[in-house]
This record gives C-alpha cells, structure tokens and sequence, in this order.
C-alpha cells in the first residue's frame, strides 16, 4: 500500500491514523458484533458515539453551554438556506460580505429569502483581499451578518474577526473550522462542511447560540428547523452515522496533538513555508495580499501556464496528487489541512524548487 501527499481541497485527506482507527473498527465496533454503520442511531452504542464526539468538539472549541451544537446534513450549501430561514427572525434585511465564489453563493441563496446588503465587496479586485474592518457599510437593521472566514477557491482569508455589535455574525466555516484557536462567543452562529477539515461528506457541523432558535420563517421544512434538530439532538430524522463516528475520531486525533493551539501552529509553519517558497521564486506567484493569505488554501500560478499540465503529471509521479487550481482561478491550488502533515509541505516545497531548476 502507498499513500499519496493529497492536496485535495474537498473531500480532503483525513489523518492517516484515524483511518487506520476505523478500519481496525469497521467490522466490530468494540466488541457490538457490528459496524458503526450498521448500528441503530437510537441504540445506546451509537448514542455513546454521538455523545463523545460533541463533548470532545465543544473541548477543542470551548464552546459554551449556551450555543448548540448539531451534526446535520446537506452541506454548507444547504446551511446557505437554512441561515436565513432561521436567523431573519421576522427581519427582511441580511448583511453580506463578498470575498470570494462561497460568499457569492451564500448571498445568491439568501437573495430567495431577503434584502442582501453587501457591507464589503472585493469581486472587482478578483478577491484576492479580506476587507478592513473600517471599510465594513453595516446596516443597523440587518437580522444578521454574514462572512467567510476562509475563502477556499481565492485562498483569502480573514485576519480577524468582524465586529458587528448587536447584529449576530455567521461564519461558514466549512475550510478553516479547527484549524486554529477562536473566540466562539464572537460569533452567533458558525457552519461548516465536515469533507475539508473535520470529516467525510455527508456531515455538516452548526453551532449556533440558543437564542437565535425557535422563529423560523414560516414554510421553513421541520427538518431545516434549528430548534427542532437542537431538541432533538440531531436526530429529528436519521443522522449521518458513520461521518459523524469519524469525525468523532478526528477530534480524538486534535486533543491528542494537544488542541487547537498547538494545531495552529503546526498550520502557520505550513503555511508559512509554502508562501516563503512561492514569494522566494519569480517562476511561482500568489495573487493574495500578503495579510490575507489562507493557511488552509494556497493557489499559485506558474510563469508559464503552459506547463501547467507538465507540473501535475510530475508531481502526481512523485506522490503529490490534486493539486490543480479551481477552474475559475487557474493555476495550482495546495489545500493543506490539518491532516496534512509538515512533511507533505515539505515535499510539495522541494518538488516545486525542482521543477523550477528543470523548467524555469
Ligand atoms: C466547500 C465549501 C462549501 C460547499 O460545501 P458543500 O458541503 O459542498 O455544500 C461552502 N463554503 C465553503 C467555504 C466551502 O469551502
């Protein structure tokens, strides 16, 4: 068996041990006679499951009593939905900031339910910036706003935390949840997709403050309810078993390489390394300005486009796989997780210097 370097932004590499966790369980889960996935989400072994995954989230995260936290489905596409459906509260107005492709999703979504006012719009410079604080145009009357921490296809992201006052901030979190220490408290509600940076597809993680529960809009399907989900611990309807089981296990991974902080800065080395290289050479270029750079998503493009193809045939021959930019960015795009190791980077890092050496 040969593992690759998988820079894949989404579903992305998981820890190789955590893998190896579940095969080791996959026919007898501790000693059931079954598989998590073939257990009842009701019976008392997938509860303990369920139970330790979310002790072990709200650890790593410091959530507090007062948010809830759900394991649902439809990925953040569907919390797109779901946000305004839940968070408008008799309001018609929703503030936006447009960093990126995911931002411009969540907007066009919310566009079926709202106003969108867009505070912050960086579309015109190619988004390859966060905005200032100073440059963000609140509305006082917004019910909400909205932002991407992380954008994954721009590789901008977020060097701190908006201010909103009153008005509750919502982060989709969906490629940079875990991945460094935050302040939840800061936010009223934060969604993410499990295939980046917790999980396999299939899950979504939403934590949200309890009083922002309980006035849906009206239509909004019982499913999509927050409140409902929050009562009924996830299981209105039958959860996502086995991503929720894995994903349990991740966070198992996070506490045992000592939390969030110390993830952080395992994460700030990667990222730090990569864009060192890329700004060390003329023949790699990143678009993003320096203080907006993600350290989940790295894109770059070559002096020589026409190579393109040349460097992913080479660097697939020597184990670094899905590293072919997002088509409406161009280029190469490294996705380095947390489940990417320093010495996948390193790798990546010393494949470019040669490749350079050979083709620049
Ligand atoms: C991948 C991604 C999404 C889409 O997630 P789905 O789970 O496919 O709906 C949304 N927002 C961000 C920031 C993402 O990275």
């Amino acid at each position: 068996m040969s593992r690759v370097y998988n820079f894949s932004a989404g579903p992305a590499a998981l820890p190789e041990t955590v893998l190896k966790q579940a095969q080791e369980e996959m026919l007898d889960w501790r000693g059931s006679g079954m598989s998590v996935m073939e257990m009842s989400h009701r019976g008392k072994a997938f509860l303990s499951i369920a139970e330790r995954a979310e002790a072990d989230l709200r650890e790593l995260m410091a959530i507090p009593d007062r948010y809830k936290v759900l394991f649902l489905q439809g990925g953040a596409t569907a919390q797109f939905a779901m946000v305004p459906m839940n968070l408008l509260r008799g309001k018609d107005l929703a503030d936006y900031i447009n960093t990126g492709a995911w931002s411009k999703k969540a907007i066009a979504e919310a566009k079926r339910y709202c106003r969108v006012h867009r505070v912050a719009d960086t579309s015109e410079e190619g988004f390859t910036r966060a905005p200032a604080q100073e440059e963000l145009s609140l509305s006082p009357g917004a019910a909400y706003v909205h932002y991407t921490p992380n954008e994954t296809i721009h590789g901008v992201e977020f060097p701190y935390v908006p201010e909103t006052g009153a008005v509750p901030l919502v982060a989709d979190m969906s490629s940079s949840i875990l991945s460094r220490p935050l302040d939840v408290t800061r936010y009223g509600l934060i969604y993410a997709g499990a295939q980046k940076n917790v999980g396999p597809a299939g899950l979504t993680l939403v934590i949200v403050r309890e009083d922002l529960m309980g006035k849906p809009m009206a239509g909004t399907p019982t499913l999509f309810d927050y409140e409902v989900q929050a009562k009924a611990g996830s299981m209105y309807n039958t959860p996502p078993t086995y991503a929720w089981y894995l994903a349990g296990l991740v966070f198992q991974w996070l506490k045992g390489l000592g939390g969030l902080s110390a993830v952080g800065e395992i994460n700030a080395r990667k990222a730090q390394a990569l864009y060192a290289a890329i700004d060390g050479s003329d023949f790699y270029h990143n678009p993003v300005e320096p203080g907006s750079r993600s350290r989940m998503n790295v894109p770059f493009t070559l002096a020589d486009p026409a190579l393109d193809p040349v460097f992913l045939a080479e660097a697939a021959d020597a184990g670094l796989v899905t590293l072919k930019g997002h088509r409406s960015v161009g280029g190469m795009r490294a996705s380095i997780y947390n489940a990417m190791p320093e010495e996948g980077v390193q790798a990546l890092i010393q494949f470019m210097a040669e490749f350079e050496r050979r083709h620049g």
